[in-house]
């Protein structure tokens, strides 16, 4: 069935809702702008995908441990990380609408705009011609030409104003374009100002003992201050790598896209500490180690690309984000970095100890370098659940939702129905799922009919149910559905954990990476 891809996106957010997976935080008060609630099966999703990714990490890697450090650090961790100084967003307010906007979010939409016309002169090219050669054309064509031209200046101009950190400039830039908000329809724009995204807090009872602390706004830091305590005690050798997951807190201030962009998010980050020289190696596996990962999931190859990033961090030497394609284009799921050994160096300087690796083989003590992997818990989420979710039309006219969730990671793995609540079929069922319920996440369902059962479980994502009926009382078999074919199997109740195993569990995820 065809559905617009803003109505297909509301409807996995509504889906979202009425199956218990997401809820806007504090609903009943009208919510708090971009924080979400994990609902019953939504936390079940989380906390297996969490621990797919812990698995694959810690548990598969010989060389990888894991930490849980707090959320809460010495305020000097983000004056030496960089984060005071310059974890901004460049913010401007339309005085008519009083609406708050990034200002390079106007502009970089701006030239989007621009792209999608030429894009719709080369369309339209296309429908007129014969033979046509798209390239060709854009680099001919008079109109296509002087929109490039457009885009080129004013992104020359934008990474100029930023690069000289212009403020004035990137407004002038927003009044060039003749930019308006798109609430008030006005250019009454204010300066631009920056805006440090980190949230800060107090720490102390008493106010004047108080000092200011912030709520971490990535996981990373508190790997690198804990790296010589882990490299120690757990005597590791380089190349090694410490793994954490964790909430992370920024004050995004355009926050949108549903769990897409929050202000309280999850993150899942590995720091792969590696000798001086050999970054680049390390660099390139971790890609490739981490797209295999995601492909594991089985959402489609063509749903991932990379994007390497041209204008690399001060303290990177090669970055790329592996990008999906959520319901409203292809976004970052996932950034990869090799970060030198900047923060471990800034580390150095700030608090005044060593943090270097003794390298027995040459003798010597460096700091080493770093290659990252930090994932979004939240967008892995969101790009499981959007690509999963379908709208099927049924030969019989009827519409089915389902959610083709992996099945190792669906919130309910098995769900049991008793056919009918009498003739001892509900104990028969019951009895089958304590001998299941140590291993498997299973729901037990015996109201309605099996068919509107069905359509419950399809709805939330449970990859298999189990009918318990009058024959299984008689030759001890059951009938098992699968969620994605709807075919259905007699099983006999004796071989139903091993049938399940290699289907359901989080080994059979594991054993394919
Ligand atoms: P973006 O460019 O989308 O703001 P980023 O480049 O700032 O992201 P990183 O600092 O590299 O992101 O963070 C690593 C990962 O953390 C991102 O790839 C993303 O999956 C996740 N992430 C970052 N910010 C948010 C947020 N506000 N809400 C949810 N997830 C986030």
């Amino acid at each position: 069935m065809s559905v617009k891809p803003e109505d297909f996106f509301k409807n996995i957010i509504s889906h979202c809702k009425e199956y218990g997976y997401i809820f806007q935080s504090s609903e009943i008060y009208d919510g708090l702008s971009a924080v979400y609630d994990y609902g019953q099966n939504g936390a079940e999703l989380k906390k297996n995908i969490r621990e797919y990714w812990w698995k694959a990490m810690v548990q598969l890697n010989e060389n990888i441990v894991g930490i849980d450090a707090a959320i809460f650090m010495h305020p000097t961790v983000w004056k030496a990380s960089g984060h005071v100084d310059a974890f901004n967003d460049p913010l401007i307010d339309n005085k008519d609408s009083k609406k708050r906007y990034r200002a390079d979010v106007l502009i970089e939409e701006h030239v989007a705009k621009i792209e999608d016309k030429i894009n719709k002169e080369v369309e339209k090219a296309a429908k007129r011609f014969e033979n046509f050669d798209a390239a060709m054309f854009k680099s001919t064509n008079a109109r296509v030409l002087e929109y490039q031209k457009k885009i080129d200046d004013i992104n020359t101009r934008f990474k100029t104003a930023l690069n000289e950190n212009k403020l004035d400039e990137v407004r002038q830039i927003i009044i060039d374009c003749e930019i308006v908000c798109p609430i008030s329809g006005s250019r009454n724009w204010t300066e631009v100002r920056q805006f440090n995204l980190m949230f800060s807090t107090a720490m102390g009872s008493v106010s004047e003992d108080a000092s200011t602390i912030y709520l971490r706004p990535e996981t990373a830091q508190g790997i690198f201050v804990n790296y010589l305590n882990v490299q120690k005690t757990g005597r590791m050798k380089l190349p090694f790598g410490i793994a954490q997951t964790g909430k992370a807190f920024r004050n995004e201030i355009v926050a949108r896209q549903f769990i897409f962009r929050m202000r309280e998010f999850e993150q899942m980050e590995m720091q792969f500490f590696v000798k001086p020289g050999t970054e680049m190696k390390h660099y390139e596996e971790w890609k490739q180690k981490r797209l295999a990962w995601h492909l594991s999931l089985g959402l489609g190859e063509n749903n991932y690309k990379f994007h390497d990033h041209l204008k690399l961090a001060h303290y990177a030497n090669a970055a790329c984000d592996i990008e999906f394609n959520f319901p409203f284009g292809f976004k970052e799921l996932e950034g990869i970095h090799s970060r030198t050994d900047f923060d471990l160096k800034q580390h150095e300087q700030f608090s005044g100890k060593k943090l270097q690796y003794f390298d027995i083989e040459q003798n010597e003590s460096y700091v080493p370098y770093v290659v990252e992997t930090s994932v979004g818990l939240d967008r892995l989420f969101l790009s499981i659940l959007s690509a999963s979710y379908k709208e099927e039309q049924l030969e019989n006219g009827e519409t089915r939702v389902v959610l083709n969730l992996p099945p190792a990671l669906a919130p309910i793995k098995i769900a049991i129905f008793p056919l009918v609540k009498k003739d001892g079929l509900p104990n028969l069922a019951e009895s089958i799922m304590n001998d299941l319920k140590f291993d498997y996440a299973l729901s037990y369902d015996e109201k309605d009919t099996v068919g509107k059962r069905y359509r419950r479980h399809d709805a939330i994502g449970t990859p298999y149910c189990i009918t318990v009926d009058h024959q299984s009382l008689e030759d001890k078999t059951v009938t098992v559905r699968s969620r994605d074919t709807m075919q259905q199997e007699r099983i006999s109740i004796d071989k139903l954990f091993t049938y399940f195993e290699d289907k359901v569990s989080m080994k059979s995820l594991l054993k394919k990476l």
